[in-house]
């Protein structure tokens, strides 16, 4: 018997029309590419998505067409988020990180039909547009008068230009709820990168999930900071998130350096933010030389790489702004977990609590996550067998664009599929989950796992190091052993044996790594990360002391 409820699908367009209906006052601040802070409202970002959707059908464009986009954090960037899912085409947001050569392939394989670019990308565009050969049709997010006259790119037109002739009467269509909504290509440290191909069910189904108490708790009263960008994994879901709960959104543009973020977050009343490591030590850098505090940030979503306890501890204790530290990938929307404590942690002392808050955290519900040995056999949940990471979950990817790289799934006995993170991890009996490494980082050493997640955390908790990154070398006894590559914090000294002191008593001797190594800067791939392929290539003449 099939339950009696309305058959009503999933769609992204409902979260826009929502939140037009119900918050259509909520602002939309964007710091712009031009330098000037625009202000909008959900009801007017709605008006406009329509507007998008009109002339998206006017360019004669079809169902799942990709639309792509070259774009900071901004109103316009939103308006196509709504505009091209919402009308059944899929955006396709590019990370103009990569390298040109890559963006000219991932647009080919794509098969984008549109590319819409803030004009900072234009000198990106006139490199890849010949290359592109798919794209019928290149915008500018700008104004009319700000479009250059010689860009060179055939036809090139200014958003506002294009969607000026169009009203704001569209109704949006309905459709299947698996029908897809959006793409990412994963950073792919090594081959072609390969698209997470997003429904409009994965989306919404995640967005519910996001806004959650014990997860980003999100809600109308909440004035939300997207550091993380919408050219990476959607922004973490938080347009979607934010659409569904009524939140004001404020977009940092181009402007990611610490004095900008504190100061958009102090003038926008910003109440919770969210970003992956590296932008939150520039802010924390800025404001400690400038001795500055905030007056209204409460919560910050921190994730993408591992989250170092010396910053959970800047936030916690120097501004009392509680800290989530967050897992997730491409591949998963991008949440898994999500570190909020539980009752019982309450009445614990502030450093066992940090030490709870350190761990990426407890599963979101609707993913299911194991940990396995080497044979697929399912591990405990102890907190200290570690295992190969897999997960499962409506917004969980089952295969990539294409069918590229075959089925990515492993079979349990039940022969339900899992998608095997490449992350190695331990889980413990609270289901608090610590990821120890990327499998192809964990270094091996005389048998026993090292994880390199630990040796950063020790370094960059140093007073000195701004940066740090552990990478294993080989060794003819121990296979391989663990060196330290740092970046010093601008006019501090710091020597090797100094830095190899102080990580006596903070991790097991036979841890502690056999060197350091001091460079001017460590390699950051586009999503932010540290490239440790591309710093190992760079470290391949380095010989261990000794050997
Ligand atoms: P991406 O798909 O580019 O977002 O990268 C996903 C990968 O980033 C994961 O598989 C992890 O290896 C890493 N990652 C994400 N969040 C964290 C975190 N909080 N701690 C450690 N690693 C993380």
């Amino acid at each position: 018997m099939l339950g009696l409820m309305q058959d009503q699908p999933l769609l992204i367009s409902s979260l826009i029309e929502f939140a037009e209906r119900h918050n259509g006052d909520a602002e939309i601040v964007s710091r712009r590419v031009e330098g000037d802070i625009h202000r909008s409202t959900w009801r007017e970002i709605a008006s406009r998505s329509r507007r998008v959707a009109n002339a998206l059908d006017n360019e004669q464009l079809l169902f799942s067409d990709r639309i792509a986009t070259l774009a900071w954090n901004g109103h316009r960037h939103l308006e196509l988020y709504y505009g091209v899912s919402g009308s059944g085409r899929v955006l396709h947001t590019i990370n103009p990180r990569l390298h040109p050569d890559q963006i000219a392939w991932i647009a080919n394989h794509a098969e984008d039909q549109v590319l819409c670019f803030d004009l900072s990308f234009l000198p990106l565009v006139q490199a890849v547009h010949a290359k592109c050969t798919t794209i019928r049709k290149w915008i500018a997010l700008c104004d009319a008068d700000k479009l250059p006259a010689d860009s060179g790119i055939p036809n090139l037109v200014s958003y506002e230009a294009w969607i000026a002739p169009y009203g704001d009467t569209y109704a949006w269509p309905s459709f299947d709820e698996n029908s897809a909504s959006s793409m990412c290509y994963t950073s792919g440290t090594t081959g072609n990168p390969k698209a997470a191909l997003y429904s409009h069910r994965s989306t919404l189904l995640h967005a519910y999930a996001a806004a959650l108490p014990d997860v980003m708790n999100l809600s109308a009263r909440d004035s939300v900071l997207p550091v993380v960008p919408m050219f990476h994994v959607n922004a973490w879901g938080i347009p979607y998130s934010a659409a569904l709960t009524g939140a004001k959104l404020v977009f940092p543009g181009p402007a990611l350096d610490g004095k900008s973020v504190f100061e958009l977050i102090e003038s926008e009343r910003v109440t919770f933010a969210a970003g992956v490591p590296t932008v939150w030590q520039m802010m924390l850098g800025h404001m400690q030389a400038n001795e500055l505090k905030f007056s209204t940030l409460k919560r910050t979503v921190i994730g993408g790489s591992a989250c170092p306890p010396a910053m959970i501890n800047a936030f916690q204790q120097q501004h009392g702004v509680e800290v989530l530290h967050a897992w997730g990938m491409t591949e998963m929307s991008p949440l898994g977990t999500l570190c909020t404590l539980k009752n019982k942690h309450l009445t614990q002392s502030q450093e066992q609590q940090t030490a709870i808050r350190m761990k990426q955290g407890r599963a979101i519900f609707g993913v299911d996550m194991k940990i396995v040995d080497a044979n697929g056999t399912d591990l405990p949940w102890d907190g200290k067998s570690s295992g190969d990471l897999l997960v499962k979950g409506p917004w969980v990817v089952k295969e990539y664009f294409k069918g590229e790289g075959g089925d990515p799934l492993v079979p349990d006995e039940q022969g339900r599929g899992w998608f095997p993170t490449g992350d190695v991890a331990t889980v413990d009996a609270d289901g608090y989950l610590q990821i120890t490494d990327r499998s192809k980082d964990v270094i091996k050493s005389g048998g026993e796992w090292i994880s390199s997640i630990d040796i950063e955390n020790i370094a960059v908790a140093h007073p000195a190091v701004a940066m740090a990154a552990c990478i294993g070398v080989a060794h003819p006894k121990w296979d391989e052993r663990p060196i330290v590559a740092v970046v010093k914090k601008p006019g501090c000294e710091l020597s090797r044996d100094e830095l190899l002191a102080f990580y006596a008593g903070k991790t097991a001797k036979w841890q502690i790594p056999d060197d350091v190594v001091f460079l001017d800067a460590i390699p950051i791939g586009a999503t932010g990360k540290i490239l440790k392929t591309r710093l190992r290539e760079q470290l391949r003449d380095y010989k261990l002391p000794g050997v």
